[in-house]
């Protein structure tokens, strides 16, 4: 158990293929054994890393740099509270990028701000998920495991959070389609949860805010709908998350 707790905090190091070969050839061969306990880890780590990397698609930072920049801000292997660093050194890595693109030209400038705007906001949206994510209640449900076409991913449910939805290989809505969440309480009709476009590389991360009844939830799915959304599902789900019986 000792060495599955060791290897809880190198799961995001992992992820971010920040392990010398030594290290990671001890996980790989713990993993080999089938540990359900660091499965899981290593899942929500990489779960983790595809928003991080996905908050900056343009402006991604050579594992070396990326090095550089955690140690300068003093990031040394702790949990999930690390990550939060991660985030704002990022931003710091964004914020330099922009100020050479500041002395290149004006029309550039316009679109590094439009940038940074966008940047800004996925961290926000970030650090939200990682609350879902640090909180001891929050339960994970894993799905799209064995299906040949995934979508694949993890639905998180708290009782007082709501519900946090992280898949890949969720390939871009099409024009005048969307992403919609559906929270189906067992035996009743789907309730609309949101609606979301998947992004950069077939990342998408959706967060129902507010009280959730985990009680009475059977499940939590996906379905394409219209731009607008739709009331009640008209499209097959593409997604869907058993809850019921956590
Ligand atoms: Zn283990």
């Amino acid at each position: 158990m000792s060495l599955c707790q060791d290897f809880q905090d190198d799961f995001e190091f992992y992820a971010l293929g920040l392990l010398d070969a030594e290290e990671k050839a001890a996980i790989d061969a713990h993993l080999a054994t089938g540990c359900a306990t660091c499965g899981a880890g290593l899942k929500n780590a990489l779960a983790i890393n595809a928003i991080v990397m996905s908050m900056a698609p343009d402006v991604v930072p050579p594992a070396r740099l990326k090095r550089r920049v955690l140690a300068s801000v003093g990031v040394q292997r702790m949990s999930w509270g690390w990550l939060a660093a991660l985030a704002a050194a990022s931003m710091l890595v964004v914020a330099l990028w922009l100020s050479v693109q500041e002395r290149s030209r004006a029309a550039e400038l316009a679109q590094a701000r439009h940038n940074l705007l966008q940047v800004s906001s996925q961290r926000d949206r970030l650090l939200q998920a990682l609350t879902f994510l640090d909180d001891p209640s929050t339960l994970p449900v894993s799905f799209g495991k064995g299906q040949p076409l995934p979508p694949r991913g993890n639905v998180f449910v708290h009782s007082k959070l709501g519900v946090l939805l992280i898949a890949s290989n969720l390939p871009p809505a099409q024009s005048g389609k969307t992403y919609e969440m559906w929270v189906i309480p067992k035996g009743g009709a789907p309730r609309p949860a949101g609606l979301f476009q998947s992004e950069g590389g077939g990342t998408a991360m959706h967060i129902l805010s507010g009280p959730l009844d985990i009680a009475t939830l059977g499940a939590v799915a996906v379905t394409l709908e219209p731009e607008a959304g739709s009331a009640a599902p008209t499209t097959t789900p593409i997604i869907v998350a058993p809850v019921a019986g956590l």
